[in-house]
């Protein structure tokens, strides 16, 4: 099995390259943002309570979002592994995925893939797919740049661990999709 933590700043490609990865090495991508839309769209309670932070570019609370994950993990699937695109984004859920892969899968994280893209070309990412996107987070500066605080406050310190563990791998986002796709790809050949 193959556990990949996808990580980076919003904007950085995870959800692009996270596509590439899971066609490449047939592995199941879960998307913390990808579900809470979800939920957001169906109107669900989930939804709701995550709409009332995502629409401040806040981060959803732990707990609710450990809770979101374990349940998606538990769902049977005949993939080699997961990407785990956009969680952990704290400290504290970096313990709890540790925890629960061991858990559910009997399994561990091999690699934390970072995508490294500077802050300027995030905004003009995020603005840019706000266009396009209807995402309520993507539509305002204001809310990107909070989005981007909450990065550096609470998610960049994620890094720090995997650091300590030697699973830390990063990888330059700026540049053509297939070529950033190429080095991850180079990246998780090491690990198989
Ligand atoms: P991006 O990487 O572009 O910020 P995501 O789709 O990963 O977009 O996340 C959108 C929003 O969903 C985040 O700003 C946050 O409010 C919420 N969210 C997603 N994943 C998590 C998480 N692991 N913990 C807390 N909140 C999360």
């Amino acid at each position: 099995m193959i556990n990949i933590v996808l990580f980076g700043p919003p904007g950085s490609g995870k959800g692009t390259q996270a596509q590439n990865l899971i066609e490449k090495f047939n592995l199941k991508q879960i998307s913390t943002g990808d579900l809470f839309r979800f939920n957001m769209k169906n109107d669900t309670e989930l939804g709701q309570l995550a709409k009332s932070y995502i629409d401040k570019g806040e981060l959803v609370p732990d707990q609710v979002t450990i809770d979101m994950l374990t349940d998606e993990l538990k769902k049977p699937c005949d993939a080699q592994g997961f990407i785990f695109d956009g969680f952990p984004r704290t400290a504290n859920q970096t313990e709890a995925l540790e925890n629960i892969v061991k858990e559910i899968l009997n399994s561990d994280i091999n690699v934390c893939l970072s995508l490294i893209v500077e802050d300027q070309v995030l905004v003009e990412r995020l603005l840019k797919r706000g266009k396009t996107s209807g995402r309520t987070d993507d539509s305002n500066q204001e809310i990107i740049s909070n989005r981007i605080k909450e990065y550096y406050a609470k998610t960049a310190e994620v890094a720090q661990l995997y650091k300590q563990q030697g699973k830390y791998v990063e990888v330059n986002g700026v540049g053509a999709i297939d070529e950033i796709s190429e080095k991850l790809f180079a990246e998780v050949e090491k690990i198989k």
